[in-house]
């Protein structure tokens, strides 16, 4: 059991510090630190002393240099059980310490500011605080190192129950979160620096890119059942990785892909809104005036593609819209909250997956989309963008009524999320027939339509949306046919005058937004 007899304190982070050298001092810990922290803890009563006093060697260079010091690392390094280690500390006078608390400059926060000059983040580079933490971290047969204030508890809770000692298991544990934390500490500051051109101005993606993520969860099987799979969050906070699943089967590979995609299209919805989404399409999305309107409209858009689909609301989930929901075979609800009259009710399906997650920031927060190919990595920001109506051009003779516009507004949204090629028909907030991952857009036109009218839907007065261009005028004449009265699309063919030819001679009213938003 690893005894603790000494320990170093060094912190920028002070949270909880103060508390946790009372209680090391309680065991009979003998506490040493540095400048800043020292004086923290001793304001507060806690015995400490100086490393400079320690290593009779003071803190130099504005602190650049301040525990780089053969007592301080030979203390963490030295091996316990090693006779000539023992032998060799004994010799040049350096006794042994046990703990090691230590956490760095607060370098990513400090880049995180976008008037952060090169000097301050260079200041921001912590020297002596990784070399210690690697030294103990490494040593973790005989040493026990912090690096997280969230660890803190944990520690003196077992060393209460191991008479002053912390067990090899946690001190591994420990020590493997250290080699991650400066993984990404130096991983933050190549990206930084990687990311300043010639004239020293930051560019979006820098020149070598260190990612780290860290396991949520291993998964049954990848796509396939044949294929491995892990679920790996990347520390930024909410999202699917963070989402709490309050009953239900173990979440799979495809069902996270799947509800990711739903809450984000929900998520793009002021009003009350829900989809169905199935192999990364949605088949139906509605708003409504209320969820449980919303949900029922979502189910109606395709109620035979929906059998065992993953639904997604944009507001708490309540019992009246849980009960209607467990009367039909669902994979996967995703909602903010489940309402406590909605817990017992969906409780009865027991295989059915029921996740809460929360505010569904993360849906709406800036960051990068990554896409793994072959010898590399695609990186591109989110498709954050959505064109409101004081962005559109009507480009055809007649201009939408204000309900069309309102339609064209509904079916765009859900177009962004539909994979390309991608034709969207609507009307009054919902979908009625959705035309996904077709190689040509006419094809897209005629399946959205065929699937509208399968199901009986008229698509006499609809609107359409395409989340790209229209090459030629064909995709136009089809949905003209099936009775479509109103389109939005990005426009910027260069056949587009043939295009808005064949809306203005079917009566149609069209609207390019200037943005285009494939989704592969
Ligand atoms: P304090 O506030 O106690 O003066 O400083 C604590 C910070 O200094 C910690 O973040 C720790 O990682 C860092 N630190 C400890 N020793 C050294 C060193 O020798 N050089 C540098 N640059 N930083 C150090």
């Amino acid at each position: 059991m690893g005894e603790i007899t000494r320990a170093l304190i060094s912190v920028s982070d002070k949270r909880g510090v103060v508390e946790f050298a009372r209680r090391l001092q309680d065991f009979g810990v003998e506490i040493l630190s540095t400048g800043g922290s020292a004086k923290v803890l001793m304001a507060d009563g806690v015995a400490v002393q100086e490393v400079s006093d320690y290593t009779g060697f003071p803190e130099l260079l504005e602190g650049r240099l301040k525990t780089l010091h053969p007592k301080i690392h030979g203390g963490l390094l030295a091996k316990r059980g090693d006779n000539s280690h023992i032998r060799q500390m004994a010799e040049h006078g350096i006794p042994a310490i046990d703990l090691l608390c230590v956490n760095l400059y607060p370098f990513a926060e400090t880049v995180a500011s976008t008037d952060c000059t090169l000097e301050e983040a260079i200041e921001n580079i912590d020297i002596g605080g990784p070399t210690m933490l690697r030294a103990a971290a490494k040593n973790w047969e005989s040493v026990t190192v912090l690096v997280d204030p969230n660890d803190y508890a944990a520690v003196l809770q077992e060393m209460e129950q191991s008479y002053g000692g912390v067990g090899a298991s946690t001190r591994f544990r420990l020590a493997t979160k250290v080699f991650a934390h400066t993984a990404r500490y130096d991983g933050a500051i190549a990206n930084y620096l990687s990311s300043l051109g010639p004239d020293g101005n930051r560019t979006t993606f820098p020149q070598t890119l260190s990612l780290q993520f860290e396991k949520v969860q291993d998964l049954r099987y990848g796509e396939n059942p044949h294929q491995t799979a892990s679920f790996y969050r990347d520390g930024s906070g909410g999202g699917l990785a963070d989402a709490r699943q309050l009953q239900g089967k173990e979440l799979s590979y495809n069902n996270i892909g799947d509800g990711d995609a739903a809450v984000a299209l929900v998520m793009e919805f002021a009003e009350p809104a829900c989809c169905v989404v199935k192999h990364g399409n949605p088949c139906g999305v509605a708003v409504g005036l209320d969820l449980l309107s919303a949900y029922q409209r979502a189910w109606a858009g395709d109620p035979v593609s929906a059998f065992g689909g993953i639904i997604a609301c944009n507001r708490p989930l309540d019992a009246q819209t849980a009960e209607l929901m467990s009367g039909q075979f669902i994979e996967m609800v995703l909602a903010p909250t489940i309402s406590p009259d909605a817990r017992p009710i969906l409780a009865k399906k027991k295989n059915l997956r029921v996740l809460a997650f929360d505010d569904g920031r993360a849906w709406r927060r800036a960051g990068w989309d990554y896409k793994r190919v072959r010898g590399g990595l695609l990186v591109q920001d989110f498709d954050q963008s959505m064109e409101a109506e004081a962005d559109w051009t009507v480009v055809s003779e007649r201009a939408p009524t204000v309900q069309e516009a309102r339609d064209l507004a509904f079916v765009w949204r859900v177009g962004k999320y539909v994979r390309s090629n991608a034709i969207v028909y609507g009307r009054e907030g919902q979908t009625i027939g959705i035309g996904a991952g077709q190689m040509s857009r006419v094809d897209a036109a005629r399946c959205g339509a065929a699937k509208a009218l399968e199901l009986g839907f008229d698509l006499r007065g609809a609107a359409l949306a395409s989340d790209a261009f229209f090459p030629f005028r064909d995709g136009v004449d089809a949905a003209a046919a099936a009775g479509v009265k109103v389109i939005i699309q990005p426009g910027g063919s260069i056949r587009d005058e043939e295009v808005i030819a064949s809306a203005n001679e079917h009566g149609i009213a069209m609207v390019f937004t200037g943005v285009r938003h494939f989704r592969h």
